[in-house]
């Protein structure tokens, strides 16, 4: 059923109970998942604690792999891959989730310390799509990790512990805005002015830029590391603050991040919580960097290196052949999943009448994203969908169908078209989201919940639609 009511107004006691639990272990994994490695990091650890391998036990031991094993593969911290491999042969297909782990954010620069007019400030370049007034005069926590030429490295992580100082992007007091007040959106914070206030107390003794000096020396005293390790530093700069319950209801989630890390979520504790069932289908999860500047790099979607795990494990089951992984890849099914736009009753004007997702609404599919015409998205097969609204109607899964905006309003990409271009079939699902790309988003926990019940229902019911090759 198309959304006749929310998900909200079908639920037992019993499944309100489980929606808010639900609810509070994905706050807890959004909390701690405060960058892609961090991500990666929180799911290692929850897919250990479900009986998944570290691939690397079966690949340096040279151990096979056979039938109902769980094995996870760690791309550079930033990624990762799980397989439950299934009885039947690999070539005949998997069922697979994929999310993107990675936010909007601002990255520090290579260089980013410097002094001016008597404060030290960090120098930013922003990451992703963000309206850059938003990221101004609130709270923010600096995390990451910086190599040093011997190679060891460290965790940075300051902002979120009770006792952690915090940073801030200064913005120009209403007194004397003006000028400011006159610029349209774009402008009103320049990229170039996101610099992060980070120190005013001047070094004794040192008569150029005395302020920068001391933070030095504290970075120096503290981590061990020195101005020129920061660039072989990887530093974002997130929202302080943990993940809320939001409403008097409690019925949403605020938090940062949600894009996308709540269909990772919910991807990952779909293929986790269904790892006692006997796979016949093998099944996959897939969670990747770097989607939001367009699925580039070794660890994003459009690297190899998904395929190239998917040879290794081939290789490890006796089933490897250039052949075998093109079929593999061809026969699988997909749910590339990532996070949809609510309506916003503050701004009804650019949804799209009938086709919009609501919060509480259930799971959303959409057939296409894209922009401008649909342009550069992967446009789900009719044949597809029907199996999908079959599944799903079957396994009691609150779903809606939804279209980013209005048209021409703009649009979005996703790593469904990636996918897709091995000749799969592969829907675009995922979680509504109120303020998507602002420092904190706002998601409805029924999604939430739905969302997992959905990728059980596709781990476990799916196969090839498409002929088989
Ligand atoms: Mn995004
Ligand atoms: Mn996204």
């Amino acid at each position: 059923m198309t959304k006749p009511v929310t998900a909200w107004q079908t639920y037992t006691p019993e499944q309100m109970d489980e929606v808010m639990t639900t609810a509070d272990e994905y706050i807890s994994y959004l909390s701690k998942g405060k960058t892609e490695r961090r991500c990666v990091k929180e799911a290692i650890a929850l897919a250990e604690g479900f009986g998944y391998t570290n691939i690397n036990e079966y690949t340096e031991n040279h151990k096979p792999l056979k039938a109902q094993d769980k094995v996870y593969f760690n791309m550079m911290d930033k990624a990762l891959v799980l397989f439950h491999i299934g009885d039947e042969p690999l070539a005949d297909g998997m069922n697979i989730l994929g999310a993107h782990i990675d936010s909007p954010r601002l990255d520090l620069k290579p260089h980013p310390i410097y002094e001016a007019d008597g404060l030290c400030l960090f120098d930013t370049h922003y990451y992703g799509g963000i309206k850059k007034y938003q990221w101004t005069a609130l709270p923010l926590a600096l995390y990451g990790v910086v190599f040093l030429k011997d190679g060891t490295h460290m965790d940075i992580a300051i902002g979120d512990h009770p006792e952690d100082e915090v940073f801030v992007i200064s913005d120009l007091l209403v007194h004397l805005s003006a000028d400011q007040m006159k610029k349209n959106a774009r402008e009103v914070v320049e990229g170039e002015a996101l610099n992060l206030l980070a120190g005013s107390i001047p070094e004794k003794g040192v008569e150029k830029d005395p302020v920068k000096a001391a933070v030095l020396r504290l970075l120096k005293d503290r981590y061990g590391i020195d101005e020129e390790d920061f660039i072989s530093a990887e530093l974002e700069v997130v929202p302080a603050g943990a993940a809320r319950t939001c409403g008097l209801d409690r019925s949403m989630v605020l938090g940062y991040g949600q894009d996308d890390r709540v269909c990772a979520y919910t991807s990952l504790m779909a293929m986790l919580e269904t790892s006692t069932d006997h796979r016949s289908r093998t099944a996959c999860c897939l969670l990747v960097d770097k989607e939001e500047i367009g699925s580039v790099g070794p660890a994003s979607m459009q690297s190899h290196f998904f395929e190239n795990q998917l040879a290794v494990i081939m290789d490890l089951m006796g089933q490897y052949s250039e052949l075998n992984v093109r079929k593999s890849l061809q026969n699988s099914t997909m749910l590339s999943s990532d996070v949809v736009a609510a309506h916003d009753p503050n701004y009804p004007e650019v949804s799209s009448k009938n086709n919009c997702a609501v919060l509480g609404g259930g799971i959303g599919f959409a057939k296409y994203v894209g922009s401008a015409g649909k342009r550069s998205t992967n446009d789900a097969r009719p044949e597809y969908l029907a199996r999908i609204r079959q599944i799903m109607d079957d396994n009691n899964v609150i779903w809606q169908m939804t279209e980013l905006g209005k048209v021409d309003q703009g649009g979005g990409g996703t790593i469904a078209y990636i996918l897709a271009n091995y000749g799969m079939d592969v829907l675009d699902v995922g979680v509504a989201l109120l303020n998507m790309h602002a420092p904190f988003e706002v998601s409805s926990k029924a999604d939430v919940y739905e969302a997992i019940k959905c990728y059980k229902a596709f781990l476990q019911n799916m196969t090839t639609v498409a002929p088989r090759i």
